[in-house]
């Protein structure tokens, strides 16, 4: 048999592997639509890979990889502002603890269910494993809506909250952080209400607290920083940088804000963002003070931003934001923003980059056509790690008892996010892409997104 013959031999093998391990999971998972599109979009990258070493097939690395270790739900009953009880479901997903606890945020909003916290979480398992710390995958969160509610109630229902998801928690077992609707805020609610119920100072209990009792300085602009700094190295590989640029950012919340500050640092006009109602183009350059006010302080909506820029326009609705002409693409908001067709419409207004900060923004569809249309892709697993990676490095400064600079986790940051686009770059060299094994990618720009 020709080698050649032999390599589709195994490339075959691998295919029905993968497509055996997926069948399993949408059966033992069904409905959990997000779910089964994290699993589907991993198990097709890792086809080259169980190709070229057929021993994965034999000892069920893939079985082991798509099981959660556990996933616990419980009742979050609190008390609202009219004396009511209120009753919400909590969730965490303890993915896989292979290189070290359980690691990942918290998100508080309507849409979660337990298809989005095991899509998150197994994608938080690859992400953290990419940032090189001793971090394991986990995510958690509540169908709790955090909008419109009083400080109170949301101090009560933080507080049921992390009064039943303690008891699966600490700074060696299981470490969450803030994700959506779940800030500096509502950390600190629950390291109290931990702190309380423990009787003693755990601070690595969770990360992305605030400055006085253990956070991190830097932590709450990694995620963003993170993002620009690995779509930097996608750019620079390929002569080209954000100086200049026209970019797009959706979301106007933690990622986002510092995903467009960063930006706008390095020379690029940052023309719209939004909120889950709408969105703000101002062709002059967003203002970020006026954003940053109004979502970080007053906590309004994004439209107010008209009234004080009368020379930007608010559009109701997300979808449309991408058909803003830009250079570099960062969504930022939540998943599955962007679709086939706003892919499309991004290629045929010259987009060239697109980095995720948020968690899979963008459809499989959707991907395709960026690679097909050689946009220089930064996958979130690898773009957005910075979050995490400085949460790892605020459990460092908790277990040091010693806080470092801005500046000296900002260094570290961006070192950790040139070393994800390198490893990514080796791998697509030594892969290929997904579907292409036998060909790796020619240039390291080419190659920028191996993980999809
Ligand atoms: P925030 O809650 O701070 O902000 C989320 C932003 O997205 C808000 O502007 C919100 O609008 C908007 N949004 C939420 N849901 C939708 C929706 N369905 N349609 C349109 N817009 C929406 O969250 P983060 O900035 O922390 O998280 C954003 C994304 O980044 C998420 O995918 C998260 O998983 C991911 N991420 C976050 C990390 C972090 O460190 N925070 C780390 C890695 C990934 P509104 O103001 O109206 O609610």
């Amino acid at each position: 048999m020709s080698t050649l013959q032999t390599m589709n031999n195994q490339e075959a093998a691998a295919r029905d592997y993968v497509q055996d391990v997926f069948e399993t999971v949408v059966i033992r998972n069904p409905h959990e639509v997000e779910f089964h599109q994290a699993v589907k979009e991993i198990l097709e990258s890792l086809v080259p890979v169980i190709a070229k070493h057929p021993k994965y097939r034999q000892n069920g690395i893939l079985e082991r990889i798509v099981e959660p270790e556990r996933l616990i739900t419980f009742r979050v009953p609190w008390v609202d502002d009219q004396g009511i009880v209120q009753v919400n479901r909590g969730f965490r997903v303890q993915y896989n603890s292979a290189i070290g606890p359980f690691k990942g945020g918290l998100r508080f909003h309507p849409s979660v269910n337990a298809s989005i916290i095991k899509f998150l979480g197994f994608e938080q398992t690859f992400k953290n494993s990419l940032t090189g710390q001793p971090i394991g995958g986990g995510k958690g969160g509540s169908d709790f809506d955090p909008k419109g509610k009083s400080e109170g109630e949301l101090m009560r229902f933080t507080q049921s909250f992390m009064t039943e998801l303690y008891k699966y928690i600490g700074p060696d077992t299981d470490v969450p952080a803030g994700d959506i609707g779940v800030g500096a805020r509502e950390v600190g609610y629950m390291f109290g209400q931990y702190k309380r119920i423990r009787g003693g100072y755990e601070a690595g209990v969770l990360t992305g607290k605030g400055i006085g009792y253990g956070g991190s300085l830097a932590r709450t602009e990694a995620t963003g920083y993170g993002a620009v700094y690995f779509v930097n190295e996608m750019l620079e590989a390929r002569g080209i940088g954000f100086e200049g640029s026209t970019v797009v950012v959706s979301g106007s919340g933690n990622v986002a804000i510092y995903a467009m500050q960063k930006a706008a640092q390095f020379g690029a006009k940052v023309v719209a963002c939004s909120d889950s109602n709408g969105y703000i183009y101002d062709k002059d350059g967003i203002d970020l003070d006026t954003v940053r006010r109004l979502k970080e302080v007053e906590r309004s909506r994004i439209s107010e931003y008209v009234k004080e820029h009368p020379n930007a326009v608010y559009v109701e609705g997300c979808r449309n934001i991408w058909s803003i002409p830009c250079d570099i693409a960062l969504p930022c908001a939540t998943q599955n923003e962007i679709d086939e067709t706003s892919a499309k419409l991004l290629v045929s207004n010259g987009v060239q980059a697109v980095g995720e900060g948020a968690n899979m923004p963008s459809t499989l569809e959707a991907i395709d056509v960026f690679l097909q249309a050689g946009v220089l892709f930064g996958p979130a697993k690898a773009a957005n790690a910075g979050g995490v990676a400085v949460s790892a490095l605020e459990m460092s400064q908790n277990s040091m008892r010693y806080s470092w600079r801005f500046h000296e986790v900002d260094d570290k940051l961006h070192e950790i996010m040139k070393n994800i686009y390198r490893q990514s770059v080796n791998a697509a060299e030594e892969y290929g892409h997904p579907g292409n094994s036998s060909s790796a990618p020619t240039s390291p720009a080419s190659s920028a997104s191996p993980m999809r």
